[in-house]
């Protein structure tokens, strides 16, 4: 198989794929375009971006073709040996998934924009990027020249975006024998000495923690924009993160741009090697359902974080801070009580990606990393050889990623129950029933010699239990607490409140609610175009709170030493 890129029109986003398919020997070819892409468990339908489509045999004569499906092509090949494809797709989205051509890049994610033969996904590809010097090429891929790569099939193709550009940074530097390039495509003056030396560490940590990395290179593709973004997606030999704004990136963002990529750098091991059997191997066509999202992307998340911190590249206090705002976000949703996270999983293939509808669901991101917080002090207040989470994941990796097999809950289970020396079956009630763990955490927490105290918001507007932002000369809901002060008087999301006792709103709810305290309250608001009102009766006890993660003012020998352990292993 090979394929070629060219740009069409760089200002218009059009981008021309060329797809060449020889030595054809059946009388109908099927050709498929994915449906969706691994990293983001919801359907895409990338074929919508397609324009135009033509196929052609060797000497250029158009052959007929059907369509089967929204993405399935067949083509009649009757005494046909070479198929060439050619169409155009439409490359406007930016995203760290997406393909986007413009003026200065062209940037593909082959998954979503490369035609396959169900048949031949086994099959080499090569492929070439047509664009002129000074262009570079980005990629984790193999390469044959400055413009022509290839992969060993198309799993790997749909796994290796690239990114063309003539004005990308690039730096290059080994950790343990593997080769770690990062580049900037966007506006950026990056303190190269700082980043090579976190990412050296947090990759040590990792690499160190899993005993071999599965590549031999890696490369980090860093997306920067001009306005606030925070993206990452995994990929094998790859990642590519989309983040900004470009002159916060050295300083406010730079803790977010660390997370981002030691999360994604995680993922080369969970999920892109160590998978579930239910991904093994990804369909392109259809919903992979699988309810162990609080694996793949449960300890990533908590991984990414909890290795930056054992690396030495953030701080105790930066520390707390990010799992802080796992734990707001985990109060926060009245769907705890509705959906468990294992159900959640599962359904990310129909709201995943969207706020959803209120109090619903659960994030695999979110409770995935708290669950993952509590099973890995459990393991070391278990186990007699003081292992964790790192040591679970490690013989997963090696036993079943390694000798090519997915797993199932029962081999997490299995493995869990393994390095912890007792059954450690009974915590997955947590995640597969929708529960409030706050407790679990709690004990968690003082193992480790540490608490959480839940405190009111300084935010008025948040201890009524709203959180949204001014708009349009109003306040627009983005969500309600569950049975906050507003919850009960049936102000609902999307609403617009325009008032408070008659006073018009001019980006100062928070300071009316000061000001009337505990006061009656006549809100007005907008809903659906027609005007409303909610009468409070404020006595601001379920607004939306806020974690703070402490160390206990006293803590025993055994909690310490337990702090100790639980952070380096
Ligand atoms: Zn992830």
């Amino acid at each position: 198989m090979k394929y070629t890129f060219s740009a069409k029109n760089s200002e218009s986003h059009i981008l021309t794929v060329q797809v060449v398919i020889d030595k054809v020997n059946e009388e109908r070819l099927l050709v498929q375009l994915p449906a969706w892409r691994p990293g983001r468990y919801e359907l895409a339908n990338f074929a919508k971006n397609i324009q135009e489509f033509q196929v052609m045999d060797q000497d250029g004569q158009e052959l007929k073709y059907t369509k089967l499906s929204k993405d399935l092509w067949e083509i009649r090949v009757e005494k046909v040996q070479e198929v060439v494809i050619e169409y155009t797709y439409y490359s406007a989205e930016l995203n760290a998934g997406s393909t986007y051509l413009s003026y200065d890049q062209m940037y593909v994610n082959p998954v979503n924009c490369c035609l396959y033969c169900p048949n031949k996904m086994d099959q080499e590809c090569v492929v070439h990027v047509d664009v002129p010097y000074p262009y570079e090429v980005a990629t984790g891929m193999e390469r044959i020249d400055d413009f022509t790569f290839r992969t060993n099939d198309f799993h790997e193709l749909a796994d290796s975006p690239f990114i063309a550009s003539p004005t990308l940074q690039h730096e290059q530097f080994d950790v343990q024998g593997i080769e770690f390039h990062i580049w900037f495509q966007g506006e950026i003056k990056p303190n190269w000495a700082k980043i090579q030396m976190d990412f050296e560490r947090f990759a040590n940590e990792q690499i160190d923690r899993f005993g071999t990395f599965p590549r031999k290179q890696f490369h980090f593709l860093f997306q920067i924009t001009p306005y606030r973004s925070y993206h990452g997606v995994e990929h094998q030999s790859s990642t590519v993160c989309l983040i900004g704004p470009g002159y916060d990136l050295m300083s406010k963002r730079y803790i977010d741009f660390l997370g981002v990529s030691s999360h994604e750098l995680y993922h080369v091991w969970n999920v892109k090697t160590l998978r579930p059997d239910d991904m093994y191997p990804y369909d392109y066509t259809r919903e992979n359902y699988s309810r162990l999202g609080y694996v793949y992307e449960g300890v990533t998340t908590y991984m990414g974080d909890k290795l930056l911190f054992a690396s030495g590249v953030i701080d105790e206090t930066q520390y707390f801070k990010e799992l802080e705002t796992y734990l707001d976000r985990h109060i926060h949703n009245g769907g705890r009580f509705n959906m468990s996270v294992a159900d959640s999983s599962f359904d990310t293939w129909l709201d995943g990606y969207t706020p959803g509808v209120p109090d619903r669901k659960t994030s695999i991101y979110t409770e995935g990393c708290l669950f993952s917080f509590i099973l890995d002090v459990a393991l070391i207040k278990s186990s007699n050889s003081n292992y964790g989470l790192s040591e679970v994941m490690k013989r997963m990796y090696v036993e079943l990623a390694c000798a090519g097999k997915g797993y199932s809950r029962e081999d997490y289970v299995q493995t869990l129950s393994e390095v912890a020396e007792c059954d450690m079956a009974p915590y997955f009630e947590l995640v597969e029933t929708p529960s409030d763990y706050i407790a679990e955490i709690e004990e968690s927490l003082n193992v480790l010699g540490l608490e959480v105290e839940v405190v009111d918001s300084t935010s008025w507007t948040r201890r009524i239990g709203l959180k949204g932002n001014y708009a349009e000369n109003g306040f627009i809901v983005s969500d309600v607490a569950l049975d906050s002060d507003a919850y009960q008087s049936d102000i609902i999301r999307n609403d617009k409140l325009v008032s408070v006792n008659g006073f018009a709103l001019n980006n100062d709810l928070d300071d009316w609610l000061s000001y009337y305290g505990r006061d009656k309250l006549e809100i007005g608001l907008i809903r659906n175009g027609q005007c409303r009102t909610a009468m409070i009766s404020p006595d601001y006890a379920n607004g939306f709170k806020k974690c703070r993660i402490r160390n206990l003012k006293t803590k025993s020998d055994e909690q310490s030493q337990n702090f100790e352990l639980w952070l380096n292993n």
